[in-house]
């Protein structure tokens, strides 16, 4: 009797070690394997686009700076390059490939016209600079808020609220420079009321 039941006790402490064996293993592989593998073609559609639109804010900003020195474009360009790398992560995560090309030049052909129209006009004056910059937080803002509409993925969705909570900061800082000019932004994606209710509203806190 005492022989069986010490069989048992050892089937008993061999069966928990390897269901504590398995269970540990199986713990492993999740935290081994990258928990990012439901990101749908439109998932990654929305990140290469925007992470080009980031550089199409990235590339005016630095052009106009160096060509206006207005403080303006020397703080926002920087956070521009933060906005591509937090896009940038998402893509490395997800093991998605992308290029970045060289300044000023841009794969999409829309973002292409776009840069070669801001780099035209943006020559003219410095209130035309600015009206730009608006002009990029303004696209910035209505683009994010399409995307964010069309995912269901929480990663994607942390990202873009934070970029679009960068840009609101940037179009106010624009929209100061340009009444401090004695000029004024007429929205051209926003609606006028979520232009006004972004303007009417302070600096905020980005994740
Ligand atoms: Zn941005
Ligand atoms: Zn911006």
């Amino acid at each position: 009797m005492k022989r069986r039941n010490r069989i048992y006790g050892f089937i008993l402490i061999f069966g928990f070690s390897l269901f504590t064996f398995f269970t540990a293993c199986s713990n492993d592989d999740t935290e081994i394997t990258p928990n990012y593998t439901d990101l749908t073609q439109l998932d990654k559609d929305a990140l290469l686009f925007m992470l080009e639109e980031e550089k199409l804010a990235r590339d005016t900003y630095r052009y106009l700076d160096n060509l206006w020195s207005i403080s303006v474009f020397s703080n926002i360009k920087n956070s521009e390059q933060t906005h591509m790398n937090a896009i940038s992560n998402l893509l490395n995560l997800n093991y998605v490939e992308y290029i970045i090309l060289p300044e000023g030049e841009f794969e999409n052909q829309d973002l292409q016209n776009y840069y070669n129209m801001f780099v035209t006009n943006g020559r003219i004056s410095q209130d035309n600079a600015l009206q730009i910059g608006a002009t990029i937080e303004d696209l910035d803002i209505v683009d994010l808020e399409h995307y964010l509409t069309a995912t269901t993925n929480l990663e994607i969705i942390a990202v873009f609220n934070s970029l679009q909570c960068g840009s609101r900061n940037h179009l106010r800082s624009f929209i100061s420079s340009i009444e401090s000019n004695g000029a004024t932004y007429e929205p051209q994606f926003l609606t006028q009321d979520e232009f006004n209710q972004i303007i009417n509203n302070t600096h905020e806190q980005c994740n």
